[in-house]
């Protein structure tokens, strides 16, 4: 899609209570205190569903419309005050190559965010269902692979967090750094932006300093704020002083 840019004035990645796990309150509690804390834009990805709802950890795919709608509503009441962005953050998963056509084809959302918190493994299952030695081996290079292939495919805007793939290493490697390289330089061709993720440096493990050392242009990354409450938009102001 590679739309409009996120400015870096701009809250990206933001989700609502549809997903299931972030505060029950409603979508313009966020744009308020966005436009208090004098951002430009604020942008909304909350997890995407899929059809049938397959996944948890996310709104109803039939909410979608309404999450479009309201959204959509909001950005008109606030046009004057701040500009509201309407996204998603999604897995790639090779057989919802339609689905994402759909997406990418809505009007409305202007943002994919590629967020790989799983992959479709080689036996046509997923990797939440292995087991806790398979992930510790290789759950990073599932889903590194499947964020690679993820870009190729032109449907994302941005990467969300791509270093907490590393999530269940505890110590930097070889193949990790390999791992890290291809989505760079993936991303590099792909000319999609890498979030660095503000969340991932509040937990031990998100947050890799090693990946973000092989990023050659770490100016092309965006700040991404992942917050799930109200409250999480108040690092714009330490943000905005660095
Ligand atoms: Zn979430
Ligand atoms: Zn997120």
């Amino acid at each position: 899609m590679g739309r409009k840019p996120v400015l870096k004035t701009d809250i990206f990645h933001v989700h609502t209570y549809r997903c299931g796990h972030a505060e029950a309150v409603p979508d313009e509690a966020y744009i308020q205190r966005a436009i208090e804390l004098g951002a430009t834009g604020i942008w909304f990805t909350d997890h995407a569903p899929f059809p049938c709802d397959l996944f948890r950890g996310r709104m109803m795919y039939a909410d979608l419309p309404e999450y479009v709608a309201t959204l959509t509503e909001l950005k008109k009441r606030y046009e004057r005050q701040i500009d509201v962005h309407i996204g998603l953050e999604i897995e790639y998963f090779p057989a919802f190559r339609t689905y994402y056509e759909e997406l990418a084809a809505n009007k409305s959302i202007e943002m994919l965010l590629l967020g790989q918190h799983m992959a479709e493994d080689s036996g046509g299952g997923y990797t939440f269902s292995w087991n806790e030695e398979r992930l510790k081996k290789g759950e990073y290079i599932a889903l590194g692979d499947a964020i690679v292939e993820g870009i190729k495919t032109g449907f994302f805007d941005a990467v969300a967090h791509p270093d907490r793939i590393f999530r269940r290493r505890k110590r930097w490697g070889s193949r990790m750094e390999a791992v890290a390289k291809d989505i760079i330089e993936a991303a590099r061709q792909g000319g999609i932006p890498l979030e660095i993720n503000i969340s991932s440096m509040r937990h031990k493990y998100l947050f890799w300093h090693q990946f973000w050392e092989l990023v050659p242009h770490k100016a092309e990354g965006i700040v991404g704020f992942d917050a799930h409450q109200v409250l999480e938009l108040d690092a714009y102001r330490s943000i905005m002083m660095e």
